[in-house]
């Protein structure tokens, strides 16, 4: 193959917005756009903007159409990988047994002739990205953990992306720390993501707020509180935002410590909204994960920070097209 054919359509779906671009061998971006989700309209009008949005991020590249190798798209889960149908995730409202795959190689046939379109799981797809592109580059065994709204994750072993029977595994978010703690969305109790995502660090500091418990945080709306209010007034001395960001980061260190033990992976990466507060979160939680995993398998390991900003739905959608399409990184 040349080249010139190794170019991919890189489309993101998430529960806020929707993306599009188009990368070469690199990674790099040559054109990308991003709109909003507008998920209230439902699962067909969705694709349509989506498929309009992906012919503008071809047509702004200048890239041929004919020198695009593969459709790679990141998209929440369930879903299943080997027949490219979205099952019912939890962002997407309405978008039950939506079959993504065939709807997406059809209605793009006149411009990209009918080549490849491959599904991924948003979380796998970002942790391949991080992989190939960002913190994790020359990384052979590493995981990585999306902490915003909710918490996903991926494993790469030996360079490639743990897949399981459908296209699902790696759900960290969603490891059940205390068998009778918090219920999560899921149906499960005491996950991960019931304690640790931004929205349950948010719930916790309202709860206490609610509770009669005095804090600076009192000043603001208890819808305006969110995790980022929470980390700052923990960084200014608040007690009780210190409680609930030292309990937050205890769950996340106890749970990255299991991590390291199950994977025995040389890199941790933490990515997603909530690590944009950078050392106040990564320090405490390297601490603590590398204190609770087997001494000989910390040694090994390390807790980073993912590389990759904003464009990581639409790259991690590239990355995983081109692992079917051409082999691990
Ligand atoms: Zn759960």
């Amino acid at each position: 193959m040349t080249a010139a054919g190794r170019f991919i359509l890189g489309l993101d779906i998430g529960g806020t917005k929707l993306a599009a671009g188009v990368a070469g061998d690199d990674g790099r971006l040559l054109s990308r756009e991003v709109i909003p989700a507008g998920t209230e309209e439902g699962p067909e009008a969705m694709i349509a903007r989506l498929v309009a949005m992906g012919r503008r991020v071809v047509d702004a590249s200048g890239v041929a159409p004919s020198d695009i190798a593969a459709t790679g798209v990141s998209c929440g889960g369930p879903l299943d990988i080997r027949t490219g149908m979205v099952r019912e995730p939890t962002n997407l409202p309405g978008w039950v047994d939506v079959p993504l795959v065939d709807r997406l190689t059809a209605d793009f046939a006149g411009l990209l002739g009918g080549r490849p379109v491959y599904l991924e799981n948003d979380a796998n797809a970002a942790a391949m990205a991080e992989h190939r592109y960002g913190a994790g580059r020359g990384v052979r065994n590493l995981v990585y953990l999306t902490i915003s709204t909710g918490i996903g994750g991926g494993v790469i072993v030996d360079d490639r992306i743990v897949e399981g029977e459908s296209g699902n595994a790696a759900e960290i978010g969603h490891m059940s720390l205390s068998h009778d703690g918090w219920p999560c969305p899921c149906g499960s109790r005491g996950c991960l993501e019931a304690f640790s995502s931004g929205t349950n660090i948010a719930q916790r500091a309202r709860a206490r707020i609610v509770a009669g418990e005095t804090s600076t945080l009192t000043s603001l709306a208890p819808e305006a509180i969110t995790a980022r209010e929470v980390a700052e007034a923990a960084r200014a001395g608040d007690p009780l935002a210190c409680t609930v960001w030292d309990e937050t980061v205890a769950v996340l260190g106890a749970g990255v410590g299991s991590i390291i033990n199950l994977f025995n992976p040389r890199l941790v990466i933490l990515g997603g909204g909530v690590t944009a507060v950078g050392d106040q979160l990564i320090a405490p939680v390297r601490r603590i994960a590398l204190e609770r995993a087997f001494p000989s398998m910390a040694a090994e390991a390390d807790v980073v920070i993912a590389e990759l900003g904003a464009d990581i739905g639409i790259v991690g959608a590239v990355a995983a097209a081109q692992a079917r399409l051409m082999g691990p990184a």
